[in-house]
């Protein structure tokens, strides 16, 4: 854990979530500040800078993550209706909390390409 991070404070418990779906790889909450009816994030337990990070050798976690994407858009109802799961990297992209974590968005129009 890093003792700076806010997710790996979350993780720990320190800070409180709405939190959604957890098991043993990653937990899931709701974002702070919603951009959408639902929108949660997905993180692992373990800190990774971003995804970036995931390499051939974190395969396991690569698919906890999506496992854990799917599992929230069944939780929230939102499968045949549609979701958007994306993960932002450095500057350029708008990463804002330098631990990896998947944004699923869902229940509103989402437009493409993204801002
Ligand atoms: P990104 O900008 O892609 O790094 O996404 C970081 C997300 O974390 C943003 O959508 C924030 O609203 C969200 N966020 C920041 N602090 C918290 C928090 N304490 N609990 C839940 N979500 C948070």
């Amino acid at each position: 854990m890093a003792s700076d991070c806010l997710f790996c404070r979350i993780v720990a418990g320190e800070i409180p979530s709405d939190q959604v779906y957890a098991d043993d790889d990653v937990i899931a909450f709701r974002d702070i500040a919603p951009k959408a009816p639902v929108h949660v994030l997905v993180i692992p337990r373990r800190h990774l800078d971003s995804i970036a990070d995931l390499g051939l050798d974190d395969a396991s976690l690569a698919a906890a993550l999506v496992n854990a994407a799917n599992e929230v858009a069944r939780r929230e109802g939102v499968v045949e209706s549609g979701y958007r799961v994306v993960t932002n990297v450095g500057s350029d992209a708008g990463q804002s909390v330098g631990h990896l974590h998947l944004h699923v968005l869902a229940g509103r129009r989402m437009a493409w390409p993204p801002g």
